[in-house]
């Protein structure tokens, strides 16, 4: 075993790179990052499709504490997202906190000597006191099994893993899926293929997207008056914050919405039945509302067959529909998303009772205020169960744990003080009233009432993804930790009065 940490940081995308950033604020520098890729840069790594962008503006989709006067467009795409990141990681100072080409692959709590042990790599590395779970949301690529994919003789990935060494150029190729990556990708490769056939089993509404260049005067304001790019934030912040409500609470004010996004295509899609493939049968925003000026058009192009079904099967060369239709293609790709809702690293997490964290959440994902889970101590999760946004950028919940985090570790400080070992544990009560209290909510929710099956529910048809409130209540729920909710957990030993005194005061 090589090493005890006091914090052991999983993932360096937004979340991971975040909280390293902010455990450095807090005055913590014994912690590592652990990432299994080459790089940082999380879903910015992983997503190198062509025409890969954000969909919330980039003066909102970023940190906070690191403006970044000099974003190129308002909906800047991967590369630049990238560059921002290592750049973060750089400005702060992460580098040499980080291990990258570290898989962790397996942890597990001891109960006696309160720690974390991590396997990286297979292998028995390191302990910490903390760990802090940023895997991601959606890094795990998803391939549906498709009957005869395995012998198809042609190219075949999905959209975060793009072989760039396979030239599209004047291929037949078959794109799988319509959601948020799928329409960036069709636009992207459309011109350059000879034919595109577009697998969809159920249309998005898609809203114009308002990208631009961001002018030279307005970076230079943004640089030299660091306020103006504030504002700038404050307003996409705010203007986001007042749809919600649309969401969570009276989804039928959304038939506006539905109005603009039926317009969008109507001015591109002319021919009518190609419309009615094309039109959603569920209420907007019940599945995530994409956004593109260039998905339909593509469409309409006359190198573009848009099938109304799924891929139900691959014979040879030959990409068969769930509609009998059929197509001869050279390569398949896949925009068929991620596991989300069976979050895949709660498979390696073995807690105080000896099960993994997958077991535990078997009837579904649940976390207290998205983070800590009961039988898990001092294990936390960013973008952890329901709190995924429809309409905003994550990067606000991200921050919003990471006050958690910060918190906590202080918690943590003042209880073990002085030298003493201590670990928090949520109340398996604790999380279970949490829970109702966000399911409660959500039975109002365009997104379990607005008649779609989306990623957002799990097998059970839980929406155990989505947080149904503002960022705002989202913020003022993570300020604190409330030490009510956990139990304390000690090594064996007398508790010190400065112990005592601190509980007292919590
Ligand atoms: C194409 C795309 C576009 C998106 N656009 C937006 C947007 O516009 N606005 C928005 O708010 N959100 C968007 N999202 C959601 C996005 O995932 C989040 O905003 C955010 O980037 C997630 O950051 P993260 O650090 O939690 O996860 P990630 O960025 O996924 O990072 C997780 C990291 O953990 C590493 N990792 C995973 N497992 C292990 C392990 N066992 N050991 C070691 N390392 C591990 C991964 O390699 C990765 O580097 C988008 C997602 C995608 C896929």
């Amino acid at each position: 075993m090589g090493g005890h940490v006091r914090v052991a940081v999983i993932g360096s995308g937004f979340g991971g790179l975040g909280a390293a950033v902010r455990l450095r604020r807090e005055g913590v520098i014994d912690f590592v990052v652990l990432e299994r890729a080459d790089a940082v840069g999380g879903t910015w790594r992983d997503n190198s499709y062509p025409g890969c962008a954000c969909d919330v503006p980039s003066h909102l989709y970023s940190f906070s504490f690191a403006p970044h006067p000099d974003w190129p467009r308002t909906f800047s795409g991967q590369e630049h997202i990238r560059g921002y990141l290592e750049h973060v990681a750089d400005a702060f100072r992460i580098r040499p906190h980080l291990r990258l080409g570290s898989e962790v692959t397996r942890m597990r709590w001891d109960g006696e000597r309160l720690r974390w042990e991590l396997e990286v790599n297979g292998a028995p590395a390191l302990t910490a006191d903390v760990v802090v779970s940023a895997t991601g949301p959606l890094s795990e690529p998803r391939i549906p099994r498709v009957p005869g994919l395995d012998d198809f003789p042609g190219a075949v990935f999905h959209s975060a893993r793009w072989d760039h060494g396979y030239d599209l150029r004047g291929k037949r190729v078959a794109v799988v899926g319509t959601g948020a990556s799928a329409i960036q990708i069709v636009p992207a490769v459309q011109p350059d293929v000879a034919r595109l056939t577009l697998f969809q089993r159920t249309p998005p509404w898609v809203l114009p997207r308002t990208d631009r260049a961001i002018t030279a005067a307005e970076r230079w304001l943004h640089r030299h008056l660091p306020l103006t790019a504030k504002a700038r934030r404050g307003l996409l912040w705010g203007i986001r914050e007042l749809q919600v409500q649309a969401f969570t609470k009276r989804p039928n004010e959304l038939g506006l919405v539905e109005r603009l996004a039926a317009r969008n295509m109507a001015r591109a899609v002319k021919d009518p039945a190609l419309r009615r493939r094309l039109t959603p049968s569920y209420r907007i925003g019940c599945k995530r509302i994409l956004l593109s000026s260039t998905y339909y058009p593509a469409l309409a192009r006359p190198n573009v067959d848009v099938v109304a079904a799924g891929l139900a099967e691959v014979r040879g060369s030959t990409v068969v529909g769930a509609d009998g239709s059929t197509a001869e293609v050279d390569a398949i790709v896949f925009g068929t998303g991620f596991h989300v809702t069976d979050m895949p690293v709660a498979e390696r997490v073995v807690g105080a009772g000896g099960h993994t964290l997958a077991e535990s959440w078997s009837d579904g994902m649940a976390a207290l205020r998205g983070a800590t889970a009961a039988g898990f101590p001092n294990f936390m999760t960013v973008i952890g169960p329901n709190t995924g946004l429809g309409n905003s950028s994550m990067i606000l919940m991200i921050e919003s744990q990471l006050n958690y985090l910060a918190d906590y570790l202080r918690r943590l400080d003042a209880l073990g003080a002085p030298g003493g070992r201590v670990a928090l544990d949520a109340r398996t009560s604790a999380v279970a009233a949490w829970n109702r209290a966000v399911q409660e909510r959500m039975k109002r929710t365009v997104w379990n009432t607005g008649g779609c099956t989306s990623w957002y529910l799990d097998a059970q048809g839980r929406n155990t993804t989505v947080w149904p409130g503002t960022t705002t209540e989202f913020r003022a729920a993570t300020r604190r930790v409330d030490l009510a909710e956990y139990d304390v957990i000690r090594a064996a030993g007398a508790r010190s009065s400065a112990q005592k005194k601190a509980e007292a005061g919590a």
